[in-house]
């Protein structure tokens, strides 16, 4: 079977919202991927994340084929073996106190928000549907309703409302937008401390502590979503900590699956997530045995630094390489991350991902002219030496 049949399969079968490269992959190991005809690629994109350890990390499958041969689904029902220990593990990576474990990284971000919400009313008390988030613009969040609600993106929102209201939206990096959005009713103050999907944005250096001291301030929650800046990506295990801040609340997805499957968590204090009662929240397969014995083994290579790492020198090595592009307007990230402003006058961010391809390197353009590099943590430095000399050759 050639990539075109399963290229027409998709089409015809598959609902049309996404606009993926004409790559029908077959296998990845690594930082490889191998499509139906037996073409290999670099993968320069790593699920956006979600493959920090690679395609297939040996010990992320074998505590899945351990789990796979004891017991995978129990719900929520009844308590399994891997739940506890995972629970302590991420806690204790992460400084926190408690996990909330998820599934999608929507849905963490979207328990984060009731948990906030919960929290106003019964601690700061906020009157009931009175709560408010302040949140910033371009962010990428995920694409429940309540949380297109508050997307900037006209596509993202399009045709989807009603909306759910009870959402501010101030400009990403203006700590004085945030000081006027917030008021009595504040729950919550919800960013990304790297926006990724915005084409890894950085905010001013004094942003998140001053959103920090703000929140201290007036009694706000500040509630960092690291779903994508998390677990070792840039260089540290939180985003945050580069500029020193503790966040309340952390929204933690992709590479918490360790690319095998779909794990995400909300993380924080006693005093938070120590408000939930039974019932009030849950998931049914939030939390099962398989999701928690890959989580368990996710945390144990966070743990060990080595990643973080491998972020910081490799990330050092491509920057270095990025700074000398011509056809980049420009490149800003942090470790291994990168979003790269393509110059108006050259390709466009589809064209020069289709060029890469041809070239056997996988990336993603985002907002269609930043081209965002984020391979997987694991690459070597020729692997990484020969994607960024292909960026080199389509760029220039
Ligand atoms: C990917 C992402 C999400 C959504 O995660 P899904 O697993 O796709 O629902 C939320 N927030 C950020 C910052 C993300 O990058």
């Amino acid at each position: 079977m050639n990539a075109q049949h399963f290229l027409d399969l998709d089409d015809r079968y598959g609902a049309h919202n996404y606009h993926p490269l004409p790559v029908v992959v077959a296998e990845a190991t690594g930082t490889r991927v191998t499509d139906v005809d037996g073409r290999t690629y670099l993968d320069f994109l790593a699920g956006y994340s979600a493959l920090n350890f690679g395609h297939r990390h040996p010990d992320l499958l074998a505590a899945a084929t351990e789990q796979l041969g004891r017991v995978t689904l129990t719900s929520r029902a009844f308590h399994h073996d891997q739940s506890g220990p995972f629970c302590r593990e991420l806690a204790e990576l992460t400084g926190t106190d408690r996990v909330l474990p998820m599934n999608s990284g929507a849905e963490a971000v979207e328990s984060a928000i009731k948990v906030a919400r919960l929290w106003a009313h019964r601690v700061k008390g906020v009157p009931a549907d009175g709560a408010e988030i302040v949140v910033a613009d371009a962010n990428f969040h995920g694409r429940t309703t309540t949380i297109v609600s508050f997307a900037t993106d006209p596509t993202a929102r399009a045709a989807f409302g009603p909306f759910t209201p009870g959402f501010t939206v101030t400009r990403y990096g203006d700590a004085d937008a945030v000081a006027a959005a917030i008021t009595d009713r504040t729950a919550a103050v919800l960013v990304e401390p790297i926006q990724g999907e915005a084409g890894v944005r950085l905010p001013p250096p004094d942003y998140l502590p001053r959103l920090r001291g703000l929140c201290d301030e007036h009694g706000v929650l500040l509630i960092a979503d690291e779903i994508q800046s998390g677990l070792a990506r840039t260089g540290e295990l939180l985003a945050c900590e580069h500029d020193g801040v503790r966040a309340d609340l952390y929204t933690l997805g992709k590479a918490l699956g360790g690319g095998i499957l779909p794990v995400s968590a909300v993380v924080g204090s006693d005093e938070v997530l120590g408000v939930l009662r039974p019932g009030e929240h849950g998931s049914t397969f939030g939390g099962n045995p398989l999701a928690c014995a890959v989580g368990r083994a996710v945390v144990r290579l966070l743990r060990t630094g080595e990643f973080q790492q491998r972020s910081r020198e490799l990330g050092a090595r491509m920057h270095a390489r990025l700074a000398e592009l011509t056809g980049a307007a420009e490149v800003r990230g942090r470790g291994l991350w990168a979003g790269v402003d393509l110059a108006p006058s050259g390709p466009t961010g589809r064209q020069v991902c289709e060029r890469l391809a041809e070239r056997g390197v996988l990336c993603k353009e985002t907002q269609q002219t930043t081209l965002r590099l984020a391979p997987p943590l694991v690459i070597t430095e020729p692997e990484l030496d020969a994607g960024l000399d292909a960026v080199a050759e389509v760029l220039g």
